[in-house]
C-alpha cells in the first residue's frame, strides 16, 4: 500500500511541477473562474466545446500542489471527450474524494484521477482537489459568474 501511495505522490508531484494544458486556448468558447477561499486556490478554465465534445481545454491558476495537479490531470483526462462523459466524471471524482457515495460502477473510468483518493483523509484538501471540477461544471453550464467552493450548490 505504501508503494502505491508513493506512486500516487509521484503522479501528483509530476503534474504540479509540469502542469499539462497550462495557459489559454485560441478558440475557447467557454470559460469559468473558480476560487477556493479556504486555501487561496484559483483556477481559470478555458474550453472549446463543439458538437458536445471538449475539443480543447486549458487552465491557468495559482494554488497549492493538490489544486494544480488536479486541474492538470483533469484537463488531460477530458481533452477530446464528450461533455456527457465530463459530467459523469465530475460525479465520480466527487464521490472518490469525499467518500460520500459509493462510486458508480459504470464507466467512464477515472484512470489516473484515482491518485486523489488519498485526499479523502484530509477534509481540508478535498476542496483543493474539487476546485477544477466545480469550475468545469460552471464552464459547461455556461455560467459567467465566478464559482467558489464555499457557495452552496443550487
Ligand atoms: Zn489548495
Amino acid at each position: 500500500m505504501s508503494e502505491l501511495r508513493d506512486l500516487y505522490q509521484e503522479v501528483i508531484l509530476d503534474h504540479t511541477k509540469n502542469p499539462r494544458n497550462f495557459g489559454k486556448i485560441e478558440n475557447g468558447n467557454r470559460m469559468a473562474e473558480g476560487f477556493n477561499p479556504l486555501c487561496g486556490d484559483r483556477c481559470h478554465l478555458y474550453l472549446n466545446l463543439e458538437d458536445g465534445i471538449i475539443k480543447d481545454i486549458a487552465f491557468e491558476g495559482s494554488g497549492c500542489a493538490i489544486s494544480t495537479a488536479s486541474s492538470s490531470l483533469m484537463t488531460e483526462r477530458l481533452k477530446g471527450k464528450p461533455e456527457k462523459e465530463a459530467r459523469a466524471l465530475f460525479d465520480k471524482f466527487h464521490n472518490l474524494v469525499t467518500g460520500e457515495k459509493e462510486p458508480s460502477p459504470e464507466p467512464p473510468e477515472l484512470d489516473k484521477l484515482e491518485v486523489f483518493e488519498g485526499v479523502r483523509e484530509f477534509p481540508v484538501r478535498v476542496k483543493c482537489a474539487t476546485l477544477a471540477w466545480h469550475t468545469l461544471k460552471a464552464a459547461l453550464d455556461n455560467k459567467a459568474k465566478m464559482v467558489s467552493t464555499e457557495e452552496e450548490e443550487e
